[in-house]
């Protein structure tokens, strides 16, 4: 396989997890009695532009299920972060009813809202029918397909280039990145804005982030990389933030390659880190299967101790994130009998490969389980809050990523 941004051959494996069913295959009852389909998931990591990126395999445009929706609503702390994003970027650039933003996967209008509500055009792109007609619910026209080169020419061939093209969360997810970026490229007013938001792969190397490696997670992604895509596609990153969410991300704004704007100090800043890091070597990526590995081990011996205590432990959040940890390492329902999730499209179903079942966070209250093993650590802020009353009967929580912590 050739690298998917520069075609160098892939000689490097990052990261080994075996097969896993994809991510977001949540399961029926009645599939529970079907056989259920594995996929290879294998990282590789470009010896040339270092972009750590998911081997191919066969038969992979059966990974997507069609009946699959994820919300972005159903998240708090998220929408907070969308509505302060909406703010700032108005500000910034100076926002107006004669301006035009655009957000690929725009989901359910979790964004874009907030430019509705300050009466700023907006336009959303989303191929996920059901958020798309979430989205529309709330004002916001939606193009229902995906973005690519040939959307974003006919956009600006229609007259619709963005003073701002927001993308949180999708261009890690793009299978085809070059593409992808030209299309933010053909898109883009002259002296537009496009924010990227994206898990930074440093910080998922520092902190052995590896449940967060799925099959629709194309790209971990560094700035040095981005830029170098950027730079192939005619375009720059020209200021740089660090964010929290996702245990880390990198929110990187681009400019066309002529645009007037200076490249800050912030992005000179980043990339020296990421080189003192040697991301632009192999070393980090070679050592990391042993950490994910050293992570997966120290679960298992919990689990099974807490077992042989009689003792219970329940999960939440039934979150992609889950589904890569307890695949990798084979937990079943002896070990973790339920996971509970807010979500009520996920209640009553199986989450794939370990076939647990997913409950309404009520069902916490119900069992008083001893430890709540929380599977998104990325909102474990936001789970032990809304379930404090674990304390009652002495519960306690429980976080496997970096390391076991019980509190
Ligand atoms: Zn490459």
């Amino acid at each position: 396989m050739k690298c998917r941004h520069c075609r160098t051959p892939l000689a490097h494996t990052f990261l080994d997890l075996g097969f896993a069913p994809p991510s977001n295959a949540y399961l029926s009852q009645a599939d529970l009695s079907k056989p259920e389909k594995y996929f290879p998931l294998k990282i590789k990591v470009c010896d040339h532009c270092w972009l750590v990126q998911t081997e191919d395999y066969a038969q992979a445009d059966e990974l997507f299920s069609p009946d699959y929706a994820y919300f972005s609503s159903t998240s708090s702390s998220w929408l907070a972060h969308a509505k302060r994003y909406a703010e700032q970027m108005t500000q910034r650039f100076g926002l107006s009813s004669d301006s035009l933003v655009i957000e690929v996967a725009s989901n359910d209008g979790y964004l874009l809202k907030n430019f509705v509500a300050a009466g700023i055009p907006c336009l959303g792109i989303e191929p996920t029918a059901s958020t798309a007609a979430a989205a529309e619910r709330l004002g916001i026209p939606v193009l229902r397909e995906f973005f690519g080169e040939a959307l974003g020419k006919r956009l600006s061939a229609e007259g619709k280039q963005a003073d701002l093209i927001a993308g949180n969360n999708v261009y890690a997810h793009v299978p085809d990145i070059n593409d992808f970026t030209l299309g933010l490229k053909a898109a883009l007013k002259p002296g537009g804005t496009i924010t990227l938001e994206f898990p930074h792969v440093m910080r998922l190397i520092e902190h052995t982030q590896f449940d967060t490696v799925y099959h629709e997670h194309f790209s971990y992604l560094s700035l040095y990389t981005v830029n170098r895509i950027f730079q192939a596609a005619g375009l720059r990153v020209w200021d740089v933030e660090e964010l929290p969410t996702h245990g880390g991300s990198l929110r990187v704004y681009g400019c066309h390659q002529a645009d007037a704007r200076l490249t800050t100090q912030a992005v000179e800043a980043l990339l020296r880190r990421e080189a003192e890091a040697g991301l632009q070597t192999l070393s980090p990526y070679a050592s990391f299967q042993a950490r994910a590995n050293k992570v997966k081990d120290d679960l298992l011996d919990f689990l099974i101790q807490q077992k042989r205590e009689g003792k219970t432990v329940a999960a939440y959040g039934a979150a992609a994130k889950g589904n890569t940890l307890l695949n990798y390492a084979g937990v079943k329902p002896d070990l973790l009998p339920f996971v509970c999730d807010a979500a009520s499209a996920k209640q009553g179903k199986y989450m794939p490969g370990s076939h647990i079942p997913i409950l309404s966070p009520q069902a916490i209250q119900q069992a008083q389980p001893d430890f709540v093993l929380i599977l998104p650590w990325n909102i474990a802020d936001e789970v032990m809050k809304q379930n404090f009353f674990i304390q009652e009967w002495g519960g306690k929580f429980v976080t496997s990523v970096p390391e076991l912590v019980v509190q």
